[in-house]
Formats: C-alpha cells, structure tokens, sequence
C-alpha cells in the first residue's frame, strides 16, 4: 500500500466531507469502508422490485440547502442536487383533520389558524427569529466545533441571545408547552422534536432553536440520498485519492504517540503521512487503540455510551399508486406534503409511545413520519409506479429482545401497515407490489456503527450534547492523540445529513498543520442583539 497523507476510516457522508474538502486541499487520502457500498446512512437500495429506490436511513436532508458544502465543493458538478417542496410537512390525525407547513409561511399560519390563531401568531414569531434573522447564527453553531457554556455566553449577548440560551433550562415537552396551546400542534411539535432523536430529558429544550430554523427547510436529494456521498467520492478520485471497500479497520496503530497507521481485517496495514481520522463511533474508534491514550473519565463515559431509548422501524412499500390521505378533505395541500407524520392525536400518546420504547415495548401507540419521494422526484420508482414509506418509533430490543424483529417479522409488519391504512384510502393489497421491513436490528447491521440501531450514532441527550459529545476530551473532533480525529456523527454537532462532524474536522486539520484552504469557514458564533 502506498502511503497517503491521511486515512478516514468510513465511507459515510462524513468521512467522505472530510476527503473532499482535503482533496480540495491537495492532499491524498483513502477512505477505508467496510461495506461494499458507499454512504452509510446516506445510501440508497431497490430492494423490492427493479426500479424502486429507497434511502433506507436518511431520507429528510433537514437545511442541506444552507450547508457550505454545496457551495465550497461545488456539489452540483458532481452530480448532487436536491428538491425543496413548497408544500414542507403535514401531521394528520385520525379525526380526519390535519396541520399543513408550507415553505409559504402565511399558507401556513391559515393551516395553524385553523386550530389555533394564537399558535398561527407564535409560529410566525418564531419562524421570524429563527428561520430566518437567527438562522446565520444557526449556521454557525452547526458548523464550528462546540463552544463551552461559559464561552458561548461571552459571544452572545442581548435579549434574543438570552432567550435563545433559556431553551437549556427545559425539557422536551416543556419548551413546545411554553410556545403553543392546540393539543394537535403541541403533539406535531413535540413528535418533530423526537424524530431528531431528542429523549426527554431536562435540558433537551436547547435544541429547539435549531430544529424550528430547519421548519421549512426540508428537501429531498434527487435520485437517492447516495447522490451525496457519490458527489463527494468523486471530489475525492478526481484529487487522486483513493475509496478502499469490503475493508474493515481493526486497529489504529500510534507510533511515539502519535496516530501512524490503520490495520485492516486481513492485516494490511495503510500509512498514514499526517493523520487518521474516525467517521464511525467514537467507542468503537477507542477500542480499536491498544494504548491507554483517553482519560479513565473519557474510557469509562464512552464504555457507557448512551445509544438511545428509540430507533425506527420502516415499511417501504413499492406501489401502483401513492397513498392518497383521509385528511385531504380537511386539507387538499395534505395531497403534495413531502413530510408527513401520523400516528398520534394527542400528547400523552407522544409521551407514552417514547415510555413504551424506553420499556423496550413495541408501542401500543405507533407514530412517526413519512414520505412518497417518488411523487416529488419521480426518478425514485418506475413511470407506472410509486416508493413510499413510513418508519414509526421503536425500540431496539422489542418486546425485550432485537431477535423479536427477525422472528416476527410479519406480525410488525402488519401492524403498522394496519396503523397506516387508518389514515389513508388506497393501501389496499392489490395497489401494493412489494413490502419491505427494515427493522432496528436491520440499521445496525447494514450499518456497524449505528449500534442498538442508533439513528444519530447515540442519543441527544444533554450529557452526550455540545462540548459533552462525546466527550469533553473530544468534542472538537480532536483527540489528546496528536493526529488523530473524529469526524462521524458521535463528535461535533451530532448526527444527521450536514456534514457537519466533516467539515469542523477539515478545518482542524487543515489548520494544525498549515495546509492552504481554498475555503473560507464558517465564522464563529456571535450574536449581538
Ligand atoms: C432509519 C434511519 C433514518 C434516518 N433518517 C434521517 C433523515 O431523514 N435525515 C437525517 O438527516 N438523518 C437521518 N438519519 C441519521 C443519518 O442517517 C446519520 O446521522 C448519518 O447518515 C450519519 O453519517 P456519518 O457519516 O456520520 O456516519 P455513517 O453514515 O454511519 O457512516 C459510517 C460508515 O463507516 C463504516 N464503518 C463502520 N465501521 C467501520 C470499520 N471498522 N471500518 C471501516 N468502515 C466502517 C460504515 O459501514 C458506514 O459506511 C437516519 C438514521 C436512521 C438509522
């Protein structure tokens, strides 16, 4: 093998940002995957019937339109673009109603208006502060490495910055309490808050600023979320780098303590001249050094990691037509909804479907959210077709063991395509061509690092948040092992498709070891006002 000047062990979208922002930097890199796929959970299969794409994991990129990466890697000459619906999310219930979001916001506050003028006046304020004067601010969180609390507070300053702060001091229902008053609403609201993986803890209020300013920023990648990490590994040959698959790292091997080299399943060992960086968890990247480099508190928090109470499960079914809703005749606008949630009618149903995956229960109540992407981007099925799905919330371990998921596969799968017949009106057996259940047992194994079918490589939870994720030693996606980095969704801001853990790593890097950046970062966070 010849050496290279870093090594990024995972092809997911985050270790493919961290190679083409340093491709564009003139360096050589090999990212080395354990698939023979690429994308991780940016990628994209027809597992039923030709034809029928599905992004078995992420399919909503939330904001992607504001990400840097679009513009510095210049995504869209390698073949990445993506679709931003006008009509954004709906949550319909089983009365027959439902709540609209449009990307137009007075269409949407006439939808809110329906339930609740007071909730349709809130939502316009908020949407104000933090979708759009706050949303740079947003950015700049998301893409600079976490600040300690104390530093955070110097840099913002003011009433909006206060109040923007004060999310910190509440829970998950709390924060949507103290905004709006309409039972549906709330329940849509902290549904949301829970699809971001949030677990309803004192303190995970603080994430609510930074969902509402992606509230209409949803799109859809054209042609599968693997348009991504495809673009991305492009940016990275054409710089001279190579994608190494079917290879799983075992070990990261340091030499006068510094990170030197990986070694691979069939013991091939890759040089690396400057770094190696981790895109897969941040436990596993600590097993795989055979030195005692990380503090006792360090070992013992990431031995301890906290995967989450609940992860998804998902129906993909290949369809003559897509599922026209109930709601419809409450709603038209439901008809072109990209996002949509159902399940749940009130918020106690919110809270007790979370209690019953912390219980490890297949829930008596499921809920969660969906889409057809292929009546947006009709390249997602054939012409006489349609792919649609719904993943509702569920625990790893259901009904106390993950091996339920394989040996009752098809009395899950019934129930929720049975939860989801309630609110439409042509999911009958003859609209259906294919069925597909991709369980939580099923993410972790498609995807290693994803363990206890974590969707967000562990829980947001405020100890595994901010300068705490995943752990103070750690969180700038540098490690006290001198070249070696952090770069997946365990480090930086977390998970989700951003780029985020990527980029704040490209940044590290190129600075600590003075390579020229044909990019200019994101500034850091400052708020005056
Ligand atoms: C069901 C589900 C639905 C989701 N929906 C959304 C959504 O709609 N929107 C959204 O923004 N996010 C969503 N997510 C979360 C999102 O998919 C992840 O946060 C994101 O893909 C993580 O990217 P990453 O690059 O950090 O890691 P990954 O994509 O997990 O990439 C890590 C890569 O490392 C590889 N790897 C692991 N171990 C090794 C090893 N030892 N050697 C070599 N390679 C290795 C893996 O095979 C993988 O390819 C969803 C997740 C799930 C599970």
């Amino acid at each position: 093998m010849p050496n290279y000047d870093g090594v990024i062990i995972g092809a997911g979208h985050n270790g493919l940002t961290l190679a083409a922002y340093l491709s564009l930097a003139g360096l050589k890199i090999a990212v080395v995957e354990r698939n023979s796929h690429i994308g991780g959970g940016t990628s994209t299969h027809e597992p039923l019937l030709p034809g029928y794409k599905f992004n078995l994991h992420s399919n909503f990129f939330m904001g992607f339109g504001n990400s840097p990466l679009i513009n510095d890697l210049q995504l869209h000459r390698y073949g990445f673009s993506y679709i931003e619906p006008p009509v954004q999310q709906a949550a319909t219930f089983r009365d027959g109603s439902c709540v609209v979001i449009h990307k137009d916001l007075e269409k949407t506050c006439n939808s809110l208006s329906r339930f609740s003028k007071s909730d349709a006046d809130t939502f316009r304020e908020l949407y104000h502060l933090y979708a759009v004067k706050m949303k740079p601010l947003l950015g700049s969180l998301m893409y600079n490495a976490p600040l300690p609390l104390d530093q955070l507070r110097d840099r913002l300053s003011g009433p909006e910055a206060k109040e923007f702060l004060s999310h910190a001091e509440h829970d998950l229902f709390s924060v949507v309490r103290k905004y709006f008053v309409d039972d549906r609403i709330r329940t849509l609201f902290s549904s949301y808050m829970h699809v971001i993986a949030t677990e309803n803890q004192p303190g995970a209020g603080m994430v609510f600023p930074a969902i509402f300013s992606n509230v209409t920023g949803f799109t859809l990648p054209v042609g599968g979320a693997v348009a991504l990490p495809n673009a991305l590994r492009r940016i990275l040959e054409e710089g001279g780098g190579k994608l190494i698959l079917d290879s799983e790292v075992k070990e990261i091997k340091l030499e006068s303590g510094k990170a030197k080299s990986i070694v691979l399943d069939d013991r091939t060992v890759i040089e690396a001249n400057y770094f190696v960086a981790s895109a897969i968890d941040a436990p596993t990247t600590m097993k795989m050094i055979n030195e005692r480099v990380f503090s006792d508190e360090a070992r013992s928090k990431l031995d301890n990691w906290h995967w989450g109470n609940h992860s998804l499960v998902t129906l993909h079914l290949a369809l003559k037509e897509r599922p026209i809703y109930k709601s419809r005749e409450f709603d038209a606008d439901i008809d072109s909804a990209f996002n949509i949630f159902f399940g749940m009618d009130t918020i106690e149903q919110v809270k007790q479907c979370f209690e019953h995956c912390e219980q490890k229960k297949f829930p008596d109540v499921l809920m969660g959210n969906g889409a057809c992407n292929s009546s947006l981007d009709p390249s997602y099925a054939p012409s006489d077709g349609h792919s649609a799905f719904w993943w509702p919330f569920a625990p790893y371990e259901v009904d106390g063991k993950s091996q339920n998921w394989d040996d009752q596969k098809d009395y899950y799968l019934d129930c929720i395509l049975n939860n989801w017949r309630e609110y439409t009106t042509n999911l009958r057996e003859e609209n259906i061509r294919g069925k597909f259940l991709f369980t939580p047992l099923d993410v972790e194994r498609l995807n290693i690092n994803m363990r206890k079918g974590a969707v967000r490589m562990g829980a947001y939870i405020p100890s595994q948040l901010g300068i705490n994720r995943p752990h103070m030693e750690l969180s700038s996606t540098r490690t006290p092992v001198e070249g070696l980095y952090l770069c997946g969704s365990s480090s930086g801001n977390g998970g989700g498709v951003n780029g985020a853990p990527g980029y704040i790593a490209a940044n590290a890097i190129t600075n600590d070891f003075n390579f020229q950046r044909p990019w200019n970062p994101v500034s850091l966070p400052e708020w005056k006002n």
